[in-house]
């Protein structure tokens, strides 16, 4: 194993060399969606960054055991579901298709084990249960349990914070809660009238949101595994309470490394919905941006800081995508004449190791793509020199391929994945008139090929009028025709 990734571990408040227990296998726990609503921007950060963080791991040469939930049961889903008038299950099945709709159109890997809490429930109850039998929880009158903070000393760990003046005994029953709301928290819920519950060895009821993470963890990775992912927002109450769970429980660390990614804010500001800068993805894409460059922007910003998310920094990542996209084009199509010139073989290794250093630094992507734009750089302008030689070629483009497989955003899926958002748009009718006419004269990538084909016959066949035609119809599409001496080339405007 060559890698010597170092990553911040929230626990020890250090960067730390990272090894997993088991030599090759990464076990890693990432917490996943509540799916109560569409996934906003703030959410794909961190989920963005999970990403690079799995095709790093699995470029360095490790396999990978990583685990993601899916809270499709929390107190959110059951307020809107009870608003809507459906049952929790169809309400938060909806949501739950909607993002993984959204993971493919940011090229977000799927994790080897994506879990439903719901499929979970009965372990959860085993676990309280065990927690019950220690000391660790106790039952309230209503059938509700709770956990003991007090006989846990370590409580706040992870938070750095101090609870020592804290009241025993005091309980907050939500799951979400301010920072210095450091009281027993609810494990099991009894059902409320009218409420979704489930019967368990420990009761009717359903799970609190904290013991969802601490039991589906342990089912896929056991008592201590390498690493857990999440957003910094995370780390109070949520992780804080996984901890106090899991280790009361097993006596062991729940994890190695507890990483967090920072928070993200739009245009400098919290994005909130009263501040009217609250972004879902499908909002974005909707307003005629390209999935490729929401990825790039997200990824752009190291991990351990604030990222704030611009439209100017989405314009400019949408030009930084197009510059690699081109300079990949441009390697695949330019003439060059044979023969080779060492420098660019030696030049494709250096950026290959600078863009490894940068990553294997606590995860650094902004040294990493300034490695790549730095070759594409010097390489287009030894090519506008005419210095590039054919066997020049191959290297550069295999850093060109290393790199998309942790960045990937050369890979172009963007117009299917605009006209899929326009799709889901039309069916809930939140399509704007232009939109619907945009979407009328799309063509997707196969039909632009096929009626350039027809348009070639057309013209062989000195039938001009048809010829224009086509054109036009492809001009409408926003779909510019280039004729060079090679054939046609096209591109989307
Ligand atoms: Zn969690």
């Amino acid at each position: 194993m060559s890698t010597m990734l170092r990553l911040s571990n929230t626990l020890s408040g250090k960067t730390e060399d990272f090894r997993p227990f088991d030599g090759k296998l990464v076990g890693m726990y990432s917490c996943g969606p509540t799916v109560y609503d569409y996934g906003h921007i703030g959410n794909f950060r961190t989920f963005v960054f999970v990403d690079l963080l799995r095709r790093f791991l699995r470029q360095s040469g490790y396999k990978l055991n990583h685990v993601m939930n899916i809270t499709d049961v929390d107190d959110k889903i059951i307020r809107n579901a009870a608003q809507h008038k459906l049952s929790v299950r169809d309400y938060a099945i909806k949501y739950e298709d909607a993002f993984l709709e959204d993971m493919k159109t940011l090229n977000l890997q799927q994790p080897e084990h994506l879990v439903r809490a719901t499929d979970y429930i009965q372990q959860m109850a085993q676990f309280i249960a065990q927690l019950e039998k220690r000391g660790f929880a106790y039952r309230t009158e209503d059938g509700s349990y709770y956990f003991r903070i007090a006989k846990f000393p370590e409580y706040g760990k992870l938070s750095k914070k101090d609870f020592a003046g804290m009241e025993a005994g005091a309980r907050v029953d939500v799951d979400e809660y301010e920072k210095d709301d450091a009281r027993d928290f609810a494990l099991w819920k009894s059902p409320k009238p009218g409420e979704a519950f489930w019967e368990t060895e420990i009761g009717p009821g359903r799970p609190g949101w904290h013991i969802e993470c601490s039991v589906m963890a342990r089912e896929f990775l056991g008592d201590s595994f390498d690493i857990h992912l999440g957003g910094e927002d995370l780390i109070f109450p949520h992780h804080e309470n996984e901890i106090a769970q899991s280790e009361s429980l097993t006596g062991k660390a729940m994890a190695h490394f507890w990483v967090h990614s920072r928070f993200l804010l739009v245009e400098g500001e919290k994005m909130s919905k009263s501040l009217g800068n609250f972004y879902t993805l499908r909002d974005l894409l909707l307003m005629g941006h390209k999935a490729s460059s929401i990825r790039y922007l997200l990824a752009s910003v190291p991990y351990t800081r604030q990222l704030n998310f611009t439209f100017d920094g989405l314009k400019q990542a949408a030009q930084s995508v197009d510059r690699l996209r081109n300079f990949k084009l441009r390697l695949q199509t330019g003439k060059f004449p044979q023969g080779s010139n060492p420098k660019f073989a030696q030049l494709a290794e250096q950026t290959r190791l600078k863009m490894r250093a940068g990553l294997e630094d606590d995860m650094n992507t902004s040294v990493a793509l300034a490695a790549v734009f730095d070759m594409v750089r010097e390489v287009n302008a030894s090519a506008d020199a005419g210095e590039i030689k054919q066997d020049d070629v191959a290297p550069l483009l295999a850093v060109l391929d290393s790199f998309d497989e942790i960045f990937d955003v050369i890979r172009d899926g963007d117009n299917e994945k605009t006209r899929a958002a326009m799709e889901w748009a039309r069916s809930v009718g939140k399509i704007s008139p232009e939109q619907a006419a945009a979407l009328e004269h799309s063509l997707s990538d196969e039909q632009v090929e096929a009626l350039i084909a027809e348009r070639n016959q057309a013209k062989r066949s000195r039938d001009f009028s048809k010829s224009d035609e086509i054109r036009n119809q492809l001009s409408d599409a926003g779909i510019v025709l280039e004729d060079t001496k090679d054939g046609v080339r096209w591109k989307r405007k």
